[in-house]
């Protein structure tokens, strides 16, 4: 391991390299490219087009490196990288796809293809779980704060306008709404004054997690526009700045080759130094993505930071839906030196027909997962859902006093008060989220319901008389 690193070391180096070493071009692909990406001329005709149909309607990027390095072009359609970046053609219901596809083999107008397109996609629940009137905050005159997202009390979500994409897009993403250039869905910010005004006045507020999309598309002087002056004595009561990203993933060398790398390393390094914690919100789906060369060179060169990298990711049907994907992920993130956080439900948006696991197969997967790997990887938490009013983890099926129940509880509540108050619904096989459930026990409601339904209602009318 450490001859590897060694070897690397002047590849990922630039200034080390006595800058002769160039940094490897980042090379995107989006709809229009498809005929370009040589791997896809293996597929048939037919296959083609089906992706195409289906990338007229959700969003699709790739990018060289997810081609050549992470997807094993013997093993497709199979292959859970391909899957987790290349359009199928059951990721739209019939229906849909039947609408879309007769458009373009008909030559139908742009116009009537984007109408079309634009019903479908509404018909997709492309904002989950009322983001867009529930989590905004406003300010005194009951304006929106667009790019701020504030639902538990002690994080802020922050998503900042210039990382608003990704370096590949994932075929199951929750926030793919954002990518498709519907204006009214998107919630990003370019005002670090926003951001920055917001926290001031909220001090309660101890954690700021920067997303998107991915913050780390952005050019190092973008980000440090953001997080540097959170480092100055008026913000001392935000205590860990996260900042959630793929780019581990997709693009390893926005850490080590980028012509801005360096930059960034530098910011990271200034943040832990303030004597804040930096936590790297790395999301996973596959271990796959974990061992290339570039991307293990890129974990040892932020953690070298000070920076603590966790890892969360949602549980997909065609990708991870398997309990030994799911161990050999763990464990690889501890051994190299990653903390396994967060595993997630599938949200009820987009594609997710095909994505979806239910519930009590999810909670198996996670209990097979976790009983093959060591007490350091058993930090993650999940199955868990980000319904509206918290997440929700599923803690497993039982039998009591003669009905089968699955045990809940939230991780995070709208109202804190609710977090790990053990609560109970009906077994249902079926479900694969939150609203597929009735309380167990004959339970009219849920303990939470009546706050909960207090809570939407204030907030849809602050919304409305805005
Ligand atoms: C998950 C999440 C957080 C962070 O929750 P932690 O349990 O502290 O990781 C904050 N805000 C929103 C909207 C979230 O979904
Ligand atoms: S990295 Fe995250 S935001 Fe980007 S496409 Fe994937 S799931 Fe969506």
């Amino acid at each position: 391991m450490q001859a590897q690193i060694q070897t690397l070391k002047p590849q990922w180096s630039i200034s080390g390299a006595g800058g002769s070493v160039e940094p490897t071009p980042f090379k995107v692909y989006t709809q229009r490219d498809l005929d370009r990406i040589a791997p896809l001329a293996r597929l048939s005709e037919e296959a083609r087009f089906e992706m195409r149909v289906v990338s007229s309607v959700l969003p699709f990027r790739v990018n060289q490196y997810v081609i050549d390095e992470l997807i094993d072009w013997d093993n497709i359609p199979a292959d859970p990288v391909y899957q987790l970046t290349f359009p199928q053609r059951g990721m739209l219901a019939p229906a849909h796809y039947d609408r879309v596809a007769e458009l373009l083999r008909s030559g139908a107008s742009k116009e009537e293809l984007a109408r079309v397109v634009d019903e479908v996609r509404h018909e997709l629940n492309p904002h989950p779980a009322d983001q867009m009137e529930m989590n905004m905050p406003r300010d005194d005159e009951g304006h929106r704060l667009d790019g701020i997202q504030h639902k538990y009390r002690e994080t802020v979500l922050f998503f900042p306008s210039q990382g608003q994409t990704c370096h590949a897009y994932c075929t199951f993403c929750f926030r793919w709404a954002q990518f498709v250039g519907d204006k009214e869905l998107r919630m990003a910010s370019s005002e670090a004054a926003v951001l920055h005004n917001y926290l001031r006045t909220h001090p309660e507020v101890t954690d700021v997690l920067f997303t998107g999309g991915d913050p780390m598309v952005m050019k190092t002087a973008h980000l440090k526009s953001y997080i540097e002056p959170l480092l100055a004595p008026e913000f001392d009561h935000i205590r860990t700045i996260r900042i959630g990203t793929k780019a581990l993933s997709f693009w390893p060398h926005r850490f080590v080759s980028a012509e801005d790398a360096d930059g960034l390393i530098e910011l990271l390094e200034r943040v832990v130094e303030s004597g804040k914690q930096l936590a790297i919100m790395a999301h996973y789906n596959h271990w796959k993505e974990l061992d290339t060369e570039v991307a293990q060179a890129a974990i040892r060169r932020l953690r070298g930071t000070g920076a603590m990298i966790r890892a969360q990711g949602p549980l997909i049907a065609h990708i991870n839906d398997d309990p030994a994907v799911w161990a050999r992920l763990w464990q690889k993130e501890v051994e190299l030196g990653i903390v396994p956080y967060y595993m997630f439900v599938e949200r009820d948006t987009g594609a997710r027909n095909y994505f979806e696991v239910p519930l009590v197969r999810a909670w198996e997967i996670y209990r097979e997962a976790i009983q093959q790997v060591s007490g350091l990887a058993r930090t993650v938490r999940g199955p868990s859902m980000s319904a509206s009013p918290g997440k929700v983890e599923v803690q497993g099926v039982a039998e009591i006093a003669g009905e089968k129940v699955f045990v809940l509880r939230f991780i995070q509540g709208r109202n804190p008060d609710w977090v790990q108050r053990p609560f109970f619904a009906k077994y249902d096989e079926k479900a694969t989220w939150l609203n597929h459930l009735k309380p167990a026990f004959g339970e009219e409601k849920w303990f939470w319901e009546d706050e909960y339904a207090a809570i939407r209602e204030a907030k849809l009318q602050a919304a409305a008389a805005a």
